[in-house]
C-alpha cells in the first residue's frame, strides 16, 4: 500500500541505527496513516529498550572514535551543507510524504517547511567552525582559556506538527558541533525523519552520527530521558510531557532543553492597519491548521475597533475552506489525527458552554466524505478565564477577547501559564516597543506574525520552556565549556 500512495518515493520504515536500516529486535511494527483519508501509509518499526541501547551505543562509539570524532569542523559543516542542497532538490518529494503523514497542505510542506529545514542545515553547516572559546587576561603567570566541546550523545524527541523541520532545529546544530544524535520522531509522523536519515547517509555523514528510533513516547521516549548513555535531551512537545521528561532526566543529571506549548496573544490596537492585522490574525491561527506551538490563538483587540477588525477576520476565515492537502491551492489541510479532531471539537463545545459565540466555522468537515478536517473557527466574546482562552487547543480555533487600554492588553496577554510568542499591531512605535517589552514571551512580532529566521533565537518564557533554538544560542545549547589553565611560571 505504501508504494502506491507515495509514487516515486520508496518509504523507509525500519529503524536507522549505526548507518543501517534495521527492524526492531522484537519485530514489532505500528501503522502510520494519512489523516486526510484514513489510509495506512506504512508499518513502521517499533523500537524497544534494546533497540535504543543499540542506537545509543552506535552514537557513543561514533562520538569517541573514527572519522566523525577526528573530522575538522569545516568538513562536518560541508556534509550538512551538501545535505541541505539535496534536501532542497527533493523538497517536493519529501514535502509530499510530510503532507501524507501529517495532513498539512503541500504548499506548506514543500514550499515552506522543507526549504526552511534546508536553511537550518546550511545555516548550522556554515556555523560549524565559528563558535569560539575565550582567553582571559586574568594573570601574568598563566594563560586562561575556554574550549567549546560537544555535549556528547544528544537525544532529540520531537512532535508531529512540523515533523522534519522541528527535528532539524536540533539535528543541525548538534551535528555541526560534533555531537551525535538519536532522534525519536512523533509516532503520528515518523516518515520524513527516516527518509532524511537516508539522505544524510548519502551526503556522507559517517555511520552512527545520526540514528532514528521510532516508537511510543511513553516507552522509548521515556527510556531516552532516563538513559545513562544520553548526555542531553532536546525536547519539543507538550508542556505536560516536558515535565515528565525533566523528572526522568534528573536521575542522570542530563542537560535538557524544552520547547513547549503556547497560547500566544496577538494584540491589535485601534491605530493599527486593520487590513494587515486581519490578514496577520488569519495567518497566525490557521497556518499549519493551528497545530502550531506559536499559533496566535488569542486575538486581543482594542474595544473601539472590535467590530471593524472582526468583520475582516470572519470574512477571511470563511474563505479558509478545508480541502485536499495535496492540492497546491489548499491552505487548510486535515488535522493530524481523528483524536486531535476530537480534542479540538471538545474545546469548541467548551467555548460555547462557557458563553463564547462562534462567529465562523465551529464544525467538523470532510473532503470526499473522509478525513480529520475541521472548519476554520472564530470565537467572539471570550473572557480570559474561559478554558478556550487559557489552554492550548492546537487546532484552527481563534479566541477573540477585547481590551480597553494598553495596560489591560498586557495584563490579559500575560494571563496564561505560557510565554512562547506574541504580536502587537499598531502604527505607534513607542506603544509597539513598550508592549513588546511588557509581554512575557520568547518572541514578539511587531506588525507581523509567524516570521522566522535561522539566526533569530526561538524559545519560551514561563511554562513554554527554556533553552533556545536557532542562531548562536542554539550553538551554545549543543556545546559545553571547558576551562583550561596553562601555567606559564
Ligand atoms: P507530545 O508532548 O505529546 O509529544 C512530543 C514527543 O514526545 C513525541 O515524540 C512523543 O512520542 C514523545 N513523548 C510522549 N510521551 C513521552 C514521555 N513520557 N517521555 C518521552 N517522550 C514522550 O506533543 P505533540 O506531539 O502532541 O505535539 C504538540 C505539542 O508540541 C504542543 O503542545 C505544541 O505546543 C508543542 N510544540 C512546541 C513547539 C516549540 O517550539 N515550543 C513547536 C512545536 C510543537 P509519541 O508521538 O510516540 O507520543
Amino acid at each position: 500500500m505504501a508504494a502506491e500512495t507515495v509514487p516515486g518515493q520508496a518509504l523507509k520504515t525500519d529503524l536507522f541505527i549505526g548507518g543501517e536500516f534495521v527492524p526492531a529486535v522484537s519485530g514489532k511494527r505500528f501503522a502510520t496513516t494519512n489523516p486526510a483519508t484514513g489510509e495506512t501509509l506504512g508499518e513502521v518499526a517499533e523500537a524497544g529498550r534494546e533497540d535504543l541501547d543499540r542506537a545509543v551505543a552506535a552514537a557513543r562509539a561514533t562520538l569517541e572514535s573514527g572519522p566523525w570524532a577526528s573530522m575538522k569542523p569545516r568538513e562536518r559543516g560541508r556534509i550538512l551543507i551538501r545535505a541541505a542542497e539535496m534536501l532542497l532538490s527533493r523538497a517536493e518529494e519529501l514535502g509530499r510524504v510530510e503532507t501524507l503523514d501529517n495532513g498539512k497542505p503541500i504548499f506548506e510542506s514543500a514550499k515552506i517547511d522543507m526549504p526552511a529545514a534546508a536553511d537550518a542545515l546550511s545555516y548550522f553547516g556554515e556555523s560549524a567552525d565559528k563558535l569560539y572559546g575565550d582567553t582571559f587576561p586574568g594573570r601574568p603567570d598563566a594563560m586562561l582559556l575556554t574550549l567549546r566541546e560537544p555535549v556528547g550523545v544528544v537525544g532529540a524527541i520531537t512532535p508531529w506538527n512540523f515533523p522534519l523541520l522541528q527535528a532539524m532545529w536540533k539535528i543541525a546544530p548538534a551535528l555541526a558541533l560534533g555531537n551525535t544524535v538519536v532522534l525519536k520522531p512523533a509516532s503520528l509522523t515518523p516518515l520524513t525523519a527516516l527518509l532524511f536519515a537516508d539522505l544524510l547517509r548519502e551526503a556522507g555523514l559517517p555511520a552512527g552520527a545520526f540514528n532514528v528510533v521510532t516508537g511510543p513516547g511513553s516507552t522509548v521516549g521515556q527510556a531516552m530521558a532516563e538513559h545513562p548513555g544520553i548526555d542531553k535531551v532536546s525536547f519539543t512537545g507538550e508542556t505536560g510531557t516536558g515535565k515528565k521528561i525533566l523528572r526522568a532526566a534528573a536521575a542522570t543529571m542530563k542537560r535538557v532543553s524544552m520547547e513547549l506549548g503556547g497560547k500566544s496573544p496577538n494584540v491589535v490596537f485601534a491605530d493599527a492597519d486593520l487590513e494587515a492585522a486581519a490578514k496577520g490574525a488569519i495567518n497566525a491561527i490557521f497556518y499549519g491548521k493551528g497545530e502550531l506551538c506559536s499559533a496566535g490563538s488569542r486575538l486581543l483587540v482594542e474595544e473601539s475597533v472590535h467590530d471593524a477588525l472582526l468583520e475582516r477576520v470572519v470574512d477571511r476565515a470563511k474563505k479558509m475552506v478545508p480541502a485536499d492537502p495535496l492540492h497546491p491551492k489548499t491552505r487548510l489541510g486535515a488535522l493530524v489525527s481523528e483524536k486531535q479532531r476530537e480534542t479540538v471539537e471538545a474545546y469548541v463545545t467548551s467555548g460555547k458552554s462557557e458563553g463564547a459565540k462562534v462567529v465562523a466555522g465551529g464544525n467538523r468537515a470532510s473532503v470526499d466524505g473522509k478525513g480529520a478536517f475541521f472548519e476554520a473557527t472564530v470565537f467572539d466574546g471570550v473572557r480570559p478565564d474561559m478554558k478556550i482562552a487559557r489552554e492550548e487547543i492546537f487546532g484552527p480555533v481563534l479566541a477573540t477577547l477585547t481590551f480597553a487600554d494598553e495596560a489591560e492588553a498586557v495584563a490579559v496577554g500575560n494571563s496564561t501559564i505560557y510565554g512562547l510568542a506574541a504580536a502587537v499591531w499598531t502604527r505607534d512605535v513607542k506603544k509597539a516597543l513598550r508592549t513588546a517589552k511588557a509581554l512575557k514571551a520568547g518572541t514578539v512580532w511587531v506588525n507581523a506574525y509567524n516570521l522566522y529566521d535561522p539566526g533569530l533565537p526561538f524559545g519560551g518564557y514561563k511554562e513554554s520552556g527554556f533553552g533556545r533554538e536557532r542562531g548562536r544560542y542554539a550553538l551554545e545549547e549543543y556545546t559545553q565549556v571547558k576551562s583550561v589553565w596553562v601555567d606559564l611560571s
